[in-house]
């Protein structure tokens, strides 16, 4: 078990706030994400879980709190007692050392596994061959050797989401955000990818991952999250929330989805 005393924190959230026209969606989470755990968030559609992840890498920006990862705020940074906006160079910078994995995979479908994978190295000024060797090693590691010149169309979903997993991984991160990344599959290919991203548990990446597979969130996360309404209302270690919760609203959806 991991706790914020003996291991470093690498994801800070503090009093984070986020609305959409006028609806506060998140309202006031605060969290610690250890360095090399897992967090299992949870809840009902609509809860803010996505919009949680997505201020974690300032794909949204919040209203009011922040998120601190590796020590830095996302996103801004304090100015004279004030958090000011920070360049688009710099957030770009910042989330390259935050990975990304998404329900709908989202590959470019014109081009080749390796391509995909390699697609930011490129950007971030790696070389072509070296990014051609790095696209090839991911690919073993989530158990797709040899698939480089694998169109998307030519894989199943279960395949397309470890080629995703792959591209997240290209950059090294030292997060990694899961949104849900088997809702989109058949039942029968749940378990290939779920078997990658717990060999990845084991590396001392930190990973944050929404997702309604309890029995995996239970297995895999040190820290489970039940989210409710933009906030956060059952918090623990996994058997401890599914076991034990005493919040109305998290047993409910429990007793639903177990
Ligand atoms: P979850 O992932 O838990 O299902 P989301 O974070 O996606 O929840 O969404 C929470 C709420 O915020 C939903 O009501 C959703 O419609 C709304 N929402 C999310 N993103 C936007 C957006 N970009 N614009 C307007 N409303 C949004
Ligand atoms: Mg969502």
């Amino acid at each position: 078990m991991t706790t914020t005393t003996t291991q470093s924190v690498d994801v800070r959230i503090r009093n984070l706030h986020k609305a959409f026209g006028g609806r506060e969606v998140l309202s006031g989470i605060d969290l610690d994400i250890p360095a090399g755990s897992v967090t299992a968030i949870i809840g009902p559609s609509g809860s803010g879980k996505s919009t949680l992840l997505r201020c974690i890498n300032h794909l949204e920006r919040p209203d009011a709190g922040y998120v601190q990862v590796g020590g830095e705020i996302i996103g801004y940074r304090p100015e004279g007692g004030k958090l000011r906006e920070r360049s688009s160079r710099d957030v770009a910078r910042q989330r390259a050392s935050i990975g990304m994995v998404f329900q709908q995979f989202n590959l470019f479908g014109h081009r080749t596994a390796a391509q995909n994978i390699a697609e930011g190295q490129l950007a971030a000024g790696v070389g072509s061959a070296a990014a051609r060797r790095r696209s090839a090693e991911l690919l073993a590691r989530v158990g797709l050797a040899g698939r480089e010149g694998a169109y998307p169309s030519e894989l199943s979903g279960g395949q397309q989401q470890r080629v995703a997993i792959a591209r997240a991984l290209a950059r090294d991160p030292r997060l990694i955000l899961f949104d849900e990344p088997t809702s989109a599959l058949d039942p029968e290919l749940v378990g290939e990818v779920l078997a990658v991203v717990k060999q990845l548990a084991t590396t001392g990446i930190t990973m944050a991952i929404v997702t309604h597979e309890i029995g995996f969130a239970r297995e895999v996360a040190d820290q489970l999250v039940f989210l409710d309404g933009g906030q956060i209302v059952a918090q623990g270690p996994p058997t401890e929330v599914l076991d034990h919760t005493d919040n109305e609203r998290a047993r409910a959806f429990l007793a639903a989805v177990l």
